[in-house]
């Protein structure tokens, strides 16, 4: 295996893209290297289907690099269980076949990048990182479009890729004449948009081999898991994935974008792609991703509008795109931020779902089960009841980070850290996305059938929701009433009495003291 092999090349487990400028040609003289890691499996505890679709998506890589006559290694976690962690692994794989040049590619994420950093300066042999050539924007020009430590807009930077990237433009002005169709997005579902939601389309890799070695090596993990996972895990599975949402889901994408229902077997899907992993392993293109549902508008305006397609390509041209560069620009800062103080324990029915708060309780158990919960599950149920509890933003972080099949740090920690928990001050969202249960009761069915009333705002059967909303803002008055885009809130705020928000601070301590009965 390490004859003749002048050059190493390391793949990291989201570095699966056959279309890097590596694999244009077979050299005999280098070898590819995949591995299992512990490092990997254990800097949190994950869903168990986040690391068998890691682990099978690497395999599954690594045969077809082979099939294609490349040299590749690929390692499990039985082979590389006496390695420390992924330098040890390359220094030794490098003494072994004796060669001249260590080479990877730019890592996403900020610890590996650090990790691989030191490596390379003291490998002792010539080291090359190149970039991913994934992303629409290179990493070493992420700095040409945000500004670090303050807030950039996510409207103005995606009309600046609109325009350079020349999507969905007619010269220099937006197709159809606007920038945003949102007014036309985001309905609830009625009775019969319910009956008529789309079965997602699942996959059926099979998880067995991986489980015996989790359980071999004592990996923990958590989450639920079949014989199979419904995930794509090669190329071919993702864009079967993509042609099925551009028929199915598109249509409708952004129309029930923010829409939650707990009355339908397809309520966990709805109108989403679910191509966050395939894309965050890139085994899948943004591109390709774009090109496809434009192309599919243009082939069916009948049924796909402007404003679905906008709305999709926002997303990932944009939030995508968006998200990665203000974490790039803002690390190491950013995974220490913490502007609201905030220091509560995560409740222990994070873990099982186990609360009496009918819309918690539905997205964890659904996030469990699937490891997948759709945007504003993520962030106006989830996210906001971390956010009003005051939850230690490390906490949160960590459980997004294992619960989540596509999350990485990257994307992970802008969207927990910065938009849901606003722990960031403001570099992503403009103000604190904090709602009362009002707002889950306008998008969801949930409040039907919950323990708590959505109406109430005190007594036991208030919706905690409601209890922890004003209680929230009362503990940052002194922030949130500067931010303009809070004073209609602050002017409500103002205008109760001082027993009242004594009242208010009072149900909501007596709320949080008893938070894992919930
Ligand atoms: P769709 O709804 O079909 O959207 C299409 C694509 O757009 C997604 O696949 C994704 O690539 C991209 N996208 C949409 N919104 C965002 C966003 N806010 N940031 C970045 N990309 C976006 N996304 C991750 O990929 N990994 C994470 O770890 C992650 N953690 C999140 C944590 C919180 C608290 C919140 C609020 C959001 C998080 N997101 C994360 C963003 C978003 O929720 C997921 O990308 C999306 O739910 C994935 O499902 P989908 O592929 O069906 O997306
Ligand atoms: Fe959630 Fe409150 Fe509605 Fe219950 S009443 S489902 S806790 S918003």
């Amino acid at each position: 295996m390490f004859e003749n092999v002048k050059k190493l090349r390391l793949i990291l487990g989201d570095q699966l893209n056959e279309k890097h400028q590596w694999f244009n040609r077979v050299e005999s003289d280098t070898l590819y290297v995949l591995a299992e890691l512990k490092q990997e499996t254990d800097y949190v505890k994950h869903h168990v289907q986040k690391v068998c679709a890691f682990f099978l998506a690497m395999h599954e890589f690594s045969r077809s690099l082979e099939s294609k006559g490349h040299r590749v290694l690929y390692l499990t976690l039985d082979e590389t269980k006496d390695y420390s962690d992924l330098n040890d692994l390359v220094c030794d794989l490098i003494s072994k076949c004796e060669c001249k040049v260590f080479e990877y590619q730019q890592p996403d994420e900020y610890r590996v990048h650090k990790q691989l950093q030191s490596l390379s300066q003291t490998v002792g042999i010539v080291s090359n990182c190149y970039d991913t050539e994934h992303f629409f924007i290179e990493h070493s020009e992420l700095r040409d479009y945000i500004v670090p430590q303050r807030h950039n807009r996510m409207e103005l930077f995606y009309r600046k890729m609109r325009k350079q990237f020349g999507i969905l433009m007619e010269g220099d002005s937006p197709l159809g004449g606007r920038w945003n169709f949102d007014e036309f997005n985001r309905n609830k579902l009625t009775a019969s948009d319910i009956a008529a939601l789309p079965q997602a389309l699942c996959f059926e890799n099979p998880t067995s081999d991986i489980l015996a070695r989790l359980h071999v090596h004592k990996v923990e993990t958590f989450g639920e898991i079949g014989e199979t996972i419904i995930w794509p895990i090669n190329g071919e599975q993702a864009k079967q994935l993509l042609v099925y949402f551009c028929q199915v889901g598109l249509p409708d994408f952004g129309k029930f974008q923010d829409a939650m229902t707990c009355n339908s077997p397809h309520a966990w899907s709805l109108y989403h792609s679910r191509l966050s992993f395939a894309l965050n392993i890139k085994v899948l293109n943004p591109r390709d991703v774009i090109d496809a549902a434009i192309d599919a508008y243009y082939e069916n305006k009948s049924s796909i509008s402007l404003a679905q397609v906008e709305g999709f390509v926002r997303q990932i041209l944009g939030w995508r795109e968006y998200v990665r560069a203000v974490y790039w620009v803002n690390m190491p800062e950013y995974e220490t931020q913490n502007a609201l103080g905030a220091r509560e324990n995560l409740p222990s029915w994070f873990w099982n779902g186990e609360t009496k708060m009918a819309c918690v309780s539905q997205c964890i158990k659904q996030s469990l089960e699937f490891a997948y919960a759709h945007h504003i599950q993520r962030l106006m149920v989830i996210g906001n009841f971390a956010l009003l509890a005051g939850i230690d933003p490390q906490q949160v972080d960590d459980w997004y980070l294992g619960i989540y099949i596509d999350a990485l740090q990257w994307v992970e920690l802008p969207n927990t850290r910065g938009m849901a928990l606003y722990a960031d001050g403001g570099w992503i969202a403009t103000k604190p996305y904090s709602a009362s249960g009002n707002y889950i009761n306008k998008m969801s069915d949930y409040c039907r059938t919950c323990h708590y009333n959505v109406k109430d705002k005190t007594g036991p059967s208030a919706c905690p929701f409601n209890v922890l909303y004003w209680d929230f803002f009362g503990r940052h008055e002194g922030k949130l009433s500067k931010n303009q885009r809070l004073s209609f809130v602050a002017k409500q705020w103002a205008k109760k009495t001082p027993l009242e928000k004594q009242s208010i601070h009072e149900s909501a301590n007596k709320l949080l003291e008893n938070i894992n009965e919930l």
